[in-house]
């Protein structure tokens, strides 16, 4: 029989009839053969909610409180879908991430998965059980519960697949699958029938939420078949695959953005060496992670340098680089959180040239301006002002031919 991992997401199981659904469907893959691991979300706007009781509280929750109160609403889930199944005649039995024993470092609120021990998950399984496990959450060495970071349900469920060896991770969602970009925002999106974990795994880092980046990575890393696919609407969804000799005649397989960056300019700083790390050694040092670093070319004796962080470090990074351009003596620091960053990602990119001068010259052709540029082997990133994002992402999508009605690959 196959055994397959199914994750719901946050919207799948927002309301009791949605919970019923996703039962019937487990009910019907039941009868179709399959043996099954859940893996399920907390109902959708329930972890911001309980984010937001303790914002009321404290401005910096303690980690290890707020682990304590996230995990309470993938707890939720998980007995609502078994006794959901259990009335369906389909016996059921839930565990939180403590009690599977998915243990993880100690590192409160973005833990890491370390091993997942899957006796009693194999003993229901033989028995004929669903078994029902709660996303985004496990347990220290020392008992104390961890969460895995924002999306980390996905990540349970890869986890789960790869200490299984189970045949497929599918991750059902609201949409029926990975799109060349957010469907939201351009409703010319394609889906995408295959796409690469390589890409996939740049389209997470570069913003599209629809997969968190540790579970592309995992599977990626495990081998583990992982397919997208919507909760509402039957359909093939999208496979997350090794690079085949199919794939390799698009360019470009889709856009990314990120509306969480901020940029910080340094001005005047002496041109010498040592600058770079005097200038990024305190902002490391707060715990603050760097994306883009742009360095201009001197002229006479002093440079510019600029770079981005996160929208919610801007702040706490722009304090930091004041203090170290006292000490430079550099003329002038300036800041802009109102600033987004648009990629394009394909491994075809590797074979085909041309492909940043027809990015530049269709956001110029909006009047876009860019104001910095990355690249790498697979991907081009450009960080425009926010008023842009929607233009931006659309003029790309245009401009690459990304649009129509299936996926030609
Ligand atoms: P879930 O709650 O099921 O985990 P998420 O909200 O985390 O769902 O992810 C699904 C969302 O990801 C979609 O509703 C869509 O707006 C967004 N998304 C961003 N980029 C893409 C993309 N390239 N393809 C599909 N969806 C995307
Ligand atoms: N409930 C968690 C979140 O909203 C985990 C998840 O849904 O993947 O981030
Ligand atoms: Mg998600």
């Amino acid at each position: 029989m196959a055994l397959i991992v199914k994750k719901f997401g946050g919207t799948s199981v927002g309301t009791i009839d949605r919970i019923q659904a996703v039962a019937d469907k487990l009910q019907q893959s039941r009868k179709n053969g399959e043996d099954i691991i859940v893996v399920v979300s907390a109902m959708s706007g329930e972890t911001n909610r309980l984010v937001g009781l303790a914002h009321a509280i404290q401005e910096q929750p303690t980690p290890r409180e707020l682990d304590v109160l996230l995990s309470t609403g993938e707890q939720v889930t998980i007995a609502l879908l078994s006794m959901a199944l259990e009335k369906r005649g389909c016996p059921a039995r839930s565990y939180t991430g403590g009690q599977v024993r998915i243990l993880t470092d100690t590192v409160h609120n973005k833990a890491r998965i370390l091993d997942i021990d899957v006796a009693s998950v194999r003993a229901d399984l033989d028995a004929g059980r669903i078994v029902v496990i709660a996303g985004f959450q496990g347990i220290d060495e020392h008992g104390n519960i961890t969460t895995l970071g924002r999306g980390g349900s996905d990540t349970s469920a890869v986890a789960m697949a790869a200490a299984l060896k189970a045949d497929e991770c599918q991750i059902f969602t609201d949409v029926n699958g990975v799109y060349t970009t957010d469907p939201r925002i351009e409703p010319h999106a394609r889906r995408l029938n295959r796409i690469t974990f390589e890409e996939m795994l740049e389209m997470a880092s570069l913003g599209s939420k629809v997969l968190q980046i540790r579970a592309v990575e995992f599977a990626g890393k495990y081998n583990v078949p992982l397919r997208v696919l919507s909760s509402f609407e039957e359909g093939e969804g999208t496979l997350i695959t090794f690079e085949d000799e199919g794939m390799e005649e698009a360019k470009i397989s889709g856009i990314a953005f990120n509306r969480d960056e901020a940029k910080l300019t340094v001005l005047g700083v002496p041109d010498q060496p040592g600058v770079a790390h005097k200038i990024l050694g305190p902002i490391a040092a707060a715990n603050i992670e760097v994306d883009m670093i742009v360095q201009n070319i001197a002229e006479d004796t002093a440079t510019d340098f600029t770079f981005t962080v996160h929208r919610n470090d801007y702040k706490k990074a722009l304090g930091v680089l004041q203090a170290t351009a006292r000490e430079l003596k550099a003329r002038e620091v300036t800041g802009d959180d109102a600033i987004v960053k648009i990629s394009l990602v394909g491994v075809g990119m590797r074979s085909h040239a041309g492909i940043a001068s027809t990015m530049f010259e269709a956001l110029a052709k909006e009047g876009i301006n860019i104001r910095m540029i990355s690249t790498s082997e697979i991907k081009i990133s450009v960080v425009v002002d926010e008023k842009y994002l929607e233009l931006g992402v659309r003029t790309l999508h245009e401009a690459f031919e990304l649009a129509g009605e299936s996926d030609s690959k």
